[in-house]
């Protein structure tokens, strides 16, 4: 059984109180390491540190500190296969996934964070003949960082780059229920080049160590990842001190297929949306709008296309579709599925939990489901399901495939299928959501904003967007003829 440590002042350290507890391999069932439950104990020691460590963090030039990351990146790549394999088994993805994306995307986010510190910080300058204003930008001090589960070192970098770049000391607390990349980072962080206190991890329970980050006085602002009740309590407890937050909360995103799409490559482009990580992406696209005109022809490729995706091992190379993340969150999607036959829907494919043989006999596999004949207003079709769980929806006009994408609380993305680059324009700028994408899906840059609209979330992040929440902007105003 691996121990997982805490990573405080430049070191791997146990919880205070010596409690752990399991962490388990979702595609087996098994226990495989113990993960520290830290408390305000262990905040406490990492805060301090973070005090001790600031000063000079911050007067390091930004192009200093992107250096570090850039070499954080540089030793993740070279045990690149490891991360990978780590990511595959604390979550059940696939690894060949853990590898495309996860994997790599996070080597993508400590190096592009680490090397735009050559442009940073963005200052402006407004002259106005008599006097002349400049604009500064400053860290805002020590920040806590709360990611979820579903893409761990993705987010977990994602989050965190930007912050130490921008020279604010890192408290960075990952998802109970998979901590191991983060653990395994924090084994490379003093090697990259990191000074003691900058950049401290603290694992343990979202309701226990992550409700005393956003309670922390000295902690300045919270930048979490997660789903929207949590973030609703974030919320409430930052409000309490005045912190600044950033929220990227869940979605219930609209793939929208009309008539004359390519055909093809919207069957693809909405299975991939739906399915992709076991449908445990915010940004999956779990309710599918067809243009009533090619339903049937849609859906009976779809329902092929899904019915071929290949369930099984996550660390088998032919493996397409992995385990959910936990026991507890198999069943809240199963609990969905039923709720969805109770409501009057079909299953189309899919619906239940896969028993797959040998190693993983006691995993937790759910088949891609696909379900019609469901009303946009029922509660499958308004609530985050978050598993491979897709419904499929008939619409007549542009005007009810809008209606239908804007019908739920939620507004973090959405996918437009049309030839008719005219009427993809019209409904991308009228969907009530953070990003959309015309016939394609998942494309993400690193250099655009990115956050939801309604509930899915407050703020953006992105290169700039994030490198700003992370500092305090000042203006400094000079008289001329002083
Ligand atoms: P949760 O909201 O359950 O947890 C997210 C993080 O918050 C975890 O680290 C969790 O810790 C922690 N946490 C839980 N309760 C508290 C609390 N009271 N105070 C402080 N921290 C707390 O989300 P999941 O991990 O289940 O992730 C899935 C959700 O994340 C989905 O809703 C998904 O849509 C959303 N998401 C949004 C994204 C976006 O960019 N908009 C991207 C990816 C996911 P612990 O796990 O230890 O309980």
């Amino acid at each position: 059984m691996i121990k997982i440590q805490n990573f405080i002042d430049g070191k791997l350290v146990a919880p205070a109180s010596g409690t752990y507890f399991e962490n388990i391999e979702p595609a087996t069932g098994k226990p495989y390491s113990h993960v520290p439950e830290s408390d305000r104990t262990d905040l406490d020691l990492a805060v301090a540190a973070a005090k001790r460590a600031l000063p000079a963090w911050r007067a390091l030039s930004a192009v200093e500190r992107g250096a570090k990351l850039i070499k954080l990146s540089e030793l993740i790549h070279a045990r690149f296969e490891e991360f990978a394999r780590a990511e595959s088994i604390d979550t059940g993805k696939p690894i060949t996934l853990a590898r495309a994306t996860d994997i790599t995307r996070a080597v993508g986010n400590l190096k592009g964070f680490g090397e735009a510190g050559s442009h940073w910080p963005s200052t402006q300058t407004f002259d106005k003949g008599t006097f002349v204003s400049h604009t500064e930008r400053s860290p805002i001090g020590i920040v806590g960082i709360i990611s979820p589960w579903n893409l761990p070192l993705l987010l977990f970098t994602w989050k965190t780059a930007p912050a130490l770049v921008t020279g604010t000391c890192v408290i960075a607390k990952p998802s109970e229920v998979t901590p191991m990349t983060a653990f395994l980072l924090s084994q490379l962080i003093s090697e990259a080049g990191f000074p003691a206190g900058v950049f401290n991890i603290l694992h343990g329970h979202g309701g226990g160590i992550g409700a005393a980050m956003t309670d922390h006085p000295d902690i300045t602002a919270i930048s979490f990842t997660g789903g929207t009740a949590t973030g609703l309590q974030i919320y409430q407890g930052a409000a309490k001190h005045l912190k600044k937050v950033s929220l990227e909360l869940g979605g219930k995103n609209p793939t929208i297929i009309f008539a004359d799409a390519d055909f093809d490559k919207a069957v693809e482009g909405a299975a991939a949306a739906a399915f992709t990580n076991q449908g445990q992406v915010c940004l999956c696209g779990s309710r599918i709008l067809i243009e009533a005109s090619i339903y049937e022809k849609f859906k009976t490729a779809l329902v092929e296309k899904t019915r071929a995706i290949t369930i099984g091992d996550p660390l088998d190379e032919t493996t397409a579709h992995g385990a959910t993340v936990s026991k507890a969150h198999m069943e809240k999607v199963l609990g969905y599925i039923d709720l969805a036959k109770q409501e009057g829907g079909n299953i189309l494919v899919g619906g239940k939990r896969r028993m797959i043989d040998g190693r993983c006999m006691d995993g937790y596999f759910i088949e891609p489901t696909l379900i019609e004949g469901l009303p946009a207003s029922c509660r499958t079709n308004l609530e985050e399901i978050f598993g491979p769980v897709a419904t499929l929806i008939p619409f007549t006009t542009e005007e009810e495939a809008l209606a239908i994408a804007n019908g739920t609380q939620y507004g973090l993305a959405a996918s437009v299928w049309t030839l008719d680059s005219a009427k993809a324009a019209r409904v991308a700028s009228r969907i009530e959501s953070g990003i959309v994408w015309q016939n394609c899906w998942n494309i993400r840059d690193i250099d655009t904003p990115f956050g939801g609209m309604k509930k899915s979330g407050i703020g953006r992040e992105g290169k700039q967007r994030a490198m700003e929440f992370f500092t305090d902007e000042k203006t400094i105003t000079i008289w001329k003829n002083a």
